[in-house]
């Protein structure tokens, strides 16, 4: 049987919704929506240090108050739950054990100094790519560093090309041993990594659209590298450009002043809506409106492939 379209919103809650997590948000919403699909809300709060309960019950009133309803999810509920990640410690640990099965994990002792050294390769984003120092380490070697620090644990990754056909920007690919490295599974402090959790979750939720920010990107291969060997079925993927400042910094939640909070202190639900959709080309002016009268026009052609510049006076 054919499945319908399911989309979500993955925030995590570490602060108030800002101007690029709406964006992002908005065009999940309506590219499920459009195609008379459902919203999955999942609570990305691993980091318990960073994630406050504060913070996810905001989340969930800054998307209702503007109208981003979801139909899954949140503290609503549903059948594919628990919807929040600190609560899906089983889950992930199951996964971790298939990989391991397969003989693609392995503990490594780097400490963070050593991974951020000068002569560690790094990637165009900034991130370091990992050299594969503790890949080969003995049975006697893991026993001995064992013993004087807890190992995080990475999965070995091959030379090998993984590509994919982003909805929106094109095709992507990286080879993940020279463009990344082994990746983490799990810190060594027991957090679960995002690139485990992601997949884990939105496979298990029956998401079969996943819409985020193009800092994501070079997210993706790595996924599908996991979708293929826990042997589950990936999403399609659509990215979707970053909000830029007027002087070119990407949006974030350190600017205050761009917070959903400060936001609706001088606006309204509907004129946020409204100049989002501007920004994505699917308002021509930027009248305000709700997300239900974008739907009918809302095509995937119209949004933007590059990162895009808030205009002054938009928001600000
Ligand atoms: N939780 C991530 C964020 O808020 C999004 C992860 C994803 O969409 O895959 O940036």
């Amino acid at each position: 049987m054919a499945k319908g379209t399911t989309g979500r919103f993955a925030p995590s809650p570490s602060g108030r919704m800002h101007l690029g997590n709406l964006f992002s948000s908005l065009l999940a919403w309506l590219s499920a929506k459009s195609q008379g699909g459902r919203m999955v809300l999942r609570i990305e709060d691993l980091d318990a240090q960073r994630c406050t309960r504060t913070y996810a019950e905001r989340v969930e009133a800054d998307y209702r108050a503007l109208g981003l309803f979801w139909d899954e999810g949140g503290r609503s509920g549903g059948p594919d739950g628990p919807y929040y990640q600190s609560r899906r410690n089983e889950q992930y640990a199951a996964a971790l054990e298939r990989l391991r099965q397969k003989g693609l994990v392995y503990p490594c002792f780097c400490t963070r100094a050593q991974l951020h050294a000068a002569s560690a390769p790094h990637r165009d984003d900034g991130q370091t790519i990992y050299p594969g120092t503790c890949r080969d380490l003995t049975a006697d070697e893991i026993a001995a560093r064992s013993a004087a620090r807890a190992p995080a644990l990475r999965l070995r990754v091959p030379d090998r090309e993984i590509g994919f056909l982003d909805g929106n920007l094109g095709w992507y690919a990286e080879n993940l041993e020279r463009d990344c490295g082994d990746f983490l599974l799990r810190r060594s402090d027991g957090l679960w990594a995002y690139q485990l959790a992601v997949v884990v979750d939105d496979a298990a939720m029956g998401i079969t659209q996943v819409v985020r920010g193009s800092d994501l990107l070079s997210s993706t291969p790595r996924q599908l590298y996991l979708y293929n060997l826990l042997g589950l079925t990936p999403p399609e993927f659509y990215h979707v450009p970053l909000l830029l400042a007027p002087d070119g910094r990407r949006l974030s939640k350190r600017d205050g002043d761009l917070s959903l909070d400060a936001l609706l202190e001088r606006s309204t639900p509907q004129a946020m809506i409204g100049g989002l959709a501007y920004l994505a080309g699917l308002n021509p002016g930027a009248e305000p409106r709700s997300p239900e009268s974008l739907l009918p026009e809302f095509d995937w052609e119209k949004v933007p492939k590059t990162d895009i510049y808030v205009p002054d006076g938009l928001f600000f």
